[in-house]
């Protein structure tokens, strides 16, 4: 039988209740008891059942816990950055002007295109690595910067080799990201290729390796019909939905996530009130992104206050990509949740944890009950308010990783 070790010294523990929409969980002097990967019991040292008396102890110094943080929305491995466009566009350069040069996502597909799988593992660890050390535990990550089968086949293998590698992932196809140049002015085919041949071809290659797919749909991209089509040749193939919807302009791409039974739409900020209330009656999860909102320097950010009321259960996420958002920082979107789109410190923190676990169907992260996954976060805080409270501060968790 597994040893039982046991968390002792810890000045707190914050953790939603998986049992409920809402609750957050504040629990003073606690003790938490690990055992075969995952959490056994927890309560205070007075209530400590006597089987666990005897357990080896991991010594909290006195931190406040947590889990980590989960996110549901990234675009992990890309070639190259776009530093250099962005501070032209800081000199007025419009996004056009960059793209009618080359330059732009273009410019990502053609650095993405030239790296070797090798290449393409090498730059998702570090990015993971980095995003583990700010709190980060768990990563949905998206292909999407190929356009083309064999470039999206490579960025498929070296997501598999990061989770056989031991990286708490989940893999999300999404071909139909943009129109490639070789499809430019022919949306209608690309989206026929990718669903008939490209998502199918993707599933034979690499069999065991993503749970979802995704599209953009958008204005001037894809249209919810392109959408429906992808997701169609996605369910088809086990694939579960998520969509980038409704980020520009409303689009419907929230009322079609509803349609699908999507796990979760993305983006949202021009989200309407009929797609909220699909939204809430279909389970989807709807997923913000308000470090995106921040580096595109836009003003409005989602209604996140009108889809809580509405019943939705939001979750937020990076969506850390070299165009829109060049952010891993879990810490700057809470407190951008917290500060921008008026969320509660409690619903903040749901929405990074328990939430995006749930649009992942992950019911062992996001909290720290009984059968949670035993990966917690220790804090170096008096209470969980500072990290959002202390603004700039780059707090660095210490991370006790009992599952393996
Ligand atoms: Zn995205």
């Amino acid at each position: 039988m597994e040893k039982t070790k046991l968390l002792t010294n810890l000045r707190g523990l914050i953790t939603p209740d998986p049992s409920q929409s809402w609750k957050v969980d504040f629990i003073e002097a606690p003790v938490v008891a690990l055992k075969n990967g995952h959490v056994d019991w927890i309560g205070g040292r007075a209530e400590l059942p006597s089987e666990y008396a005897n357990s080896e102890q991991i010594d909290g110094k006195g931190k406040w816990a947590s889990p980590g943080f989960v996110d549901p929305h990234t675009h992990l491995i890309f070639g190259g950055d776009r530093s250099q466009e962005f501070n032209r566009r800081l000199h007025g350069v419009t996004y056009a002007q960059i793209a009618s040069e080359g330059g732009g996502i273009r410019e990502t597909v053609r650095a993405t295109r030239q790296a070797t799988v090798s290449e393409l593992v090498n730059i998702g660890a570090s990015r993971l690595q980095k995003m583990r050390s700010k709190g980060v535990l768990h990563v949905e990550c998206k292909t999407g910067y190929g356009l083309e089968l064999e470039t999206e086949s490579r960025l498929l293998q070296a997501y598999s080799e990061l989770l056989k590698s031991g990286w708490s992932l989940d893999i999300t196809i999404m071909p139909a990201h943009d129109i490639p140049v070789e499809y430019a002015g022919k949306p209608d085919e690309y989206i026929e290729v990718v669903s008939e041949e490209w998502q199918p071809e993707l599933v034979r290659r690499h069999p065991n390796t993503a749970s979802f797919c995704d599209v953009f749909v958008e204005k001037g991209v894809f249209t919810p019909e392109h959408g429906r089509r992808v997701l169609e040749s996605g369910l088809r193939l086990g694939l579960k939905p998520r969509i980038h919807a409704d980020e520009f302009v409303h689009t419907g791409g929230a009322e079609l996530a509803a349609e699908f039974g999507a796990a979760s739409a993305d983006h949202l900020m021009f989200c309407s009130d009929q797609g909220m209330a699909a939204m809430a009656k279909a389970g989807v999860v709807p997923t913000l992104l308000p470090a995106t909102t921040l580096f595109l320097g836009m003003r409005d950010f989602a209604p996140a206050r009108r889809m809580i009321e509405a019943g939705c259960r939001v979750a937020l996420a990076s969506d850390f990509n070299p165009g829109s958002c060049a952010c891993i920082d879990p810490l700057l979107i809470l407190r951008l949740a917290c500060l921008q789109l008026r969320m509660t410190f409690e619903e903040a923190f749901t929405a990074m944890t328990l939430h995006p676990a749930l649009s992942l169907s992950r019911s062992d992260l996001g909290h720290l009950y009984p059968g949670a996954r035993a990966d917690l976060l220790l804090w170096d805080v008096k209470h969980p308010l500072e990290l959002v409270y202390w603004m700039g501060e780059a707090y660095r968790p210490e991370i006790i990783c009992a599952s393996a």
